[in-house]
């Protein structure tokens, strides 16, 4: 019988909600046999779930996912991409050291949106971002939920609507230092791992990605995949809630071509608005 997996999801030590511990108790209760943790950025919660998955007797892989800029022969822009990266060593120093850079660089990028919003009318401190002792991750949900419960808002998604707040240009102009999806793939090769590209549907809605019919969005991904795996890519998450039905056949065909791994992940971040 085949397997039931989830290679990718969020706890709380990055945009997730829950605990690992909990995560991987979740798991347990729904009878998957494998799951991989993939916090952006960062992998403190992954010893955690691994305690958690010995004693729960359910596989957990060591997981991470890196936001990257993608500057891909022919496109002008960068194309926003997500690496996973799986079965890494996680005392691997310069997998650390990296981590370590980008919360620095976030930490920075926070402080930047606080003036954001509060030039838009809405006093907020860095401590009213803080949900939980020993917190480190802070990301826009973070300010959302602090929105909510400085009453400036009534809903969570209110903070995310078009133009708004989190999505208003002065915002959006907050722009995250990413590396380039290279870079991603060497580190996680580095440290002994396996890259992987996540949610490639995702880049259906982006600008260099707009107003083209989906069999054409499938021969650009063709042409990229196949580009990405000379750089060192090993697999395809084919399986993820932005994929229908077909497009995950698409993608899968594309990752047998190119003898790619097929993975399967939820994006499970918990109940945001909460
Ligand atoms: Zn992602
Ligand atoms: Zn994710």
């Amino acid at each position: 019988m085949e397997n039931k997996v989830d290679y990718h999801f969020h706890s709380y030590y990055s945009d997730g909600t829950m605990k690992p511990t909990e995560l991987v108790k979740k798991y347990k209760e729904e009878k998957y046999d494998i799951i991989a943790l993939t916090d952006h950025d960062g992998i403190d919660g992954i010893a955690e779930a691994m305690i958690a998955g010995e004693a729960l007797e359910i596989q957990v892989v060591a997981g991470i996912e890196l936001s990257t800029d993608f500057f891909a022969p022919g496109y002008s822009e960068a194309i926003d991409a997500h690496i996973l990266g799986y079965q890494f060593d996680v005392e691997n120093e310069k997998l650390i050291e990296k981590c370590k850079e980008i919360m620095a660089e976030r930490r920075v990028r926070n402080e930047k949106l606080l003036k954001v919003i509060k030039e838009l009318g809405y006093e907020l401190q860095y401590e009213d971002l803080i949900e939980r002792k020993g917190q480190k991750y802070i990301g826009k949900p973070n300010f959302a939920r602090a929105l909510v419960r400085k009453g400036y808002i009534d809903h969570y998604s209110e903070a995310f609507e078009p133009g708004k707040l989190l999505e208003s240009p002065e915002a959006k102009a907050v722009k995250k230092v990413k590396m380039t999806i290279e870079e991603a793939m060497e580190l996680i090769k580095q440290a002994g791992g396996i890259p992987v590209l996540a949610h490639p549907m995702e880049w259906a809605d982006q600008p260099m990605f707009k107003g083209i019919s989906k069999e054409e969005f499938f021969e650009r991904l063709d042409v990229l995949i196949r580009h990405l795996k000379k750089s060192g890519l090993k697999g395809v998450e084919c399986y993820h809630p932005s994929a229908a039905d077909e497009d995950s056949m698409e993608l899968f065909k594309i990752a047998q071509k190119y003898h790619l791994h097929v993975t399967r992940g939820s994006d499970f971040h918990g109940d945001l608005t909460k």
